[in-house]
């Protein structure tokens, strides 16, 4: 049986992982679909401590990786499907049909990108439909391309997409946004972007090549417009992948694990560390610490069984 299994390959599960090797628990973490997280899917960090010129989103991932699997955690790429928290003193995990037996897990799972889900998207996406502006921008380089949100990701993103895009759009379907000042100024201030509020998306328009335009809708007075674009960027925020957990688990409305004294889930010896247990901040910076917290919260429980 697994001392320390954990769910989850973004800064949270990964330093949940080199705390829990270096205190001799051998941990065991599985990657799921999106190794490293959502940091694989960023460029530039700027505001991890101990880059002073900052570093590429991939390459600290691969660090961090490298830096658990040097310390003695063993990784497996695969995904947690199922999960059987109902005897503590042996908690179950399944990837795909392989049973996994443990004295603690930590759930690291994060969030995913939201989408609108209007009809026919799941075909466009990577056809001119993308959630992630700073991996998928490169490809529309000189181009027309629209961006749906109102928060700080929204803000940022419309920046990104600026400097490569010919023109960018920003739609929102409130006249107020939800983002900081500074980011908000940034967009209004930039030339390429045009912001129009309140609309949203009625329709995407697409061809055999994937999707050509849109049809937005006017929120205040139902008026229509056809607008062509090259790529459409979802920026709607992220839902929290906890589904499987439950009911070991106690989410909130949106779906974030709620935890006690940092980490603690309501069953014994399941932690939660990362975006998946926390709306407020959600920065690599606070997943790594509570990841950090989650792996001595864990070796004192286990060392409390003995
Ligand atoms: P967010 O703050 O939840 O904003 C989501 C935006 O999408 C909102 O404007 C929301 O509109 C809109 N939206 C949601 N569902 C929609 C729908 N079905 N149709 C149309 N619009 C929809 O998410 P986020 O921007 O991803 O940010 C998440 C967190 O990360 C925030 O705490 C943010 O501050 C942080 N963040 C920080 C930075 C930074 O500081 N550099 C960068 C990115 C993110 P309403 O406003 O009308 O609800």
């Amino acid at each position: 049986m697994n001392d320390v299994t954990i769910v989850g390959t973004g800064p949270a599960g990964l330093t949940a992982a080199i705390y829990a090797a270096r205190a001799g628990f051998k941990p065991v973490i599985y990657a799921g679909i999106q190794h490293g997280g959502q940091l694989t899917t960023t460029t530039e960090v700027e505001n991890f401590p101990g880059f002073a010129e900052g570093i590429q989103g991939p390459k600290l991932m691969a660090e961090m990786t490298a830096q658990a699997e040097r310390v003695g955690t063993r990784i497996v790429y695969d995904t947690i499907t199922k999960v059987d928290f109902s005897n503590p003193s042996k908690l179950k995990l399944w990837a795909d049909q392989e049973l996994i037996e443990t004295k603690t897990v930590i759930i690291s799972t994060g969030a995913t990108a939201k989408t609108l889900g209007l009809l026919g998207e799941a075909s466009l996406m990577g056809r001119g439909l993308s959630t992630c502006a700073t991996c998928d921008g490169f490809f529309y380089r000189g181009k027309k391309v629209m961006i749906i949100g109102g928060g700080d990701s929204a803000m940022e993103e419309a920046s990104y997409l600026a400097n490569l895009a010919q023109e960018v759009i920003l739609v929102h379907r409130r006249d107020t946004f939800r983002a900081a000042n500074i980011m908000i100024d940034r967009v209004k201030n930039n030339p390429k972007i045009k912001i129009k509020t309140p609309w949203t998306i009625e329709k995407t328009l697409s061809d055999e090549t994937g999707l050509t335009g849109v049809t937005l809708i006017n929120l205040e007075n139902s008026a229509k417009e056809d607008i062509k674009i090259d790529g459409l960027f979802y920026a709607i925020g992220h839902k929290p992948n906890s589904d499987i957990f439950l009911p070991w688990v106690d989410v909130d409305d949106h779906g974030y694990i709620k935890v006690t004294d940092f980490v603690k889930t309501k069953t014994p010896g399941v932690f939660a560390a990362g975006d998946i247990a926390d709306p407020t901040f959600k920065q690599a910076i606070t997943a790594a610490g509570m990841g950090c917290q989650a792996a001595i919260t864990a070796a004192r429980y286990l060392e409390n069984l003995h």
